[in-house]
């Protein structure tokens, strides 16, 4: 009788994922292994700073769960929790709970001690029109960072292109010489 009942899950139950982002390496071993294809790696930002390797981005709407990218992260930065459950409304939005980017164990561990109902961590992930990605979590407090890619290799920069001498001149020409440029053509064509 969800939402009204829970159920305790086994001990080391699968769970959601837990991600420690200073030990994860980037190498993709867990994108590598993973047979159902829910791993993408994904390029943040956070606080500004671009990080220096990508990080898991896990899909739940293709998860197994069989944990096979934990026993080969040869950091121990990706992990797992007993933490199962995850309902919501239905909505578009709330579809974005559902493709993340895991959380620090200790955090999702003092959620899990907190409210004790195995439930998602995240209430809500917010998606504002700069690309900024705010994670509110259960308790209150949030985590913000902005997803600059996918991959392994890192985004390239976008560049700002040099204008070339045509389209200079293009710009340099007003419309009012445009409309007297029209006319002498039409002349041209009609003698
Ligand atoms: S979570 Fe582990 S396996 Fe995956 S990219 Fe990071 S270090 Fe590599
Ligand atoms: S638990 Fe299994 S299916 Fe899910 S992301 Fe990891 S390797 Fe892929």
């Amino acid at each position: 009788k969800i939402p009204f009942e829970k159920i305790e899950p086994a001990p080391k139950y699968r769970g959601f994922h837990t991600l420690d982002w200073k030990k994860c390496v980037g190498c993709n071993f867990c994108g590598q292994i993973c047979p159902a294809r829910a791993i993408e790696m994904t390029w943040l930002e956070v606080d500004g700073k671009m990080e220096k390797r990508p990080h898991p981005k896990v899909d739940y709407g293709r998860c197994t769960f069989c944990q096979f990218c934990v026993d080969v992260c040869p950091t121990g930065a990706l992990g797992f929790t007993e933490a199962y459950y995850l309902s919501t409304g239905g909505s578009e939005e709330d579809l974005e709970l559902f493709n993340w980017v895991p959380i620090h164990p200790d955090k999702v561990r003092e959620l899990n001690e907190k409210f004790g109902d195995y439930r998602f961590p995240v209430e809500k992930i917010e998606k504002k029109a700069d690309g900024t990605y705010v994670y509110h979590l259960r308790d209150g407090s949030t985590i913000e960072f902005k997803i600059l890619g996918y991959g392994i290799r890192p985004p390239k920069k976008p560049t700002p292109t040099k204008p070339t001498a045509k389209t200079a001149e293009k710009k340099e020409t007003k419309p009012a010489e445009k409309k007297e440029n029209v006319k002498q053509a039409e002349k041209k064509e009609g003698a």
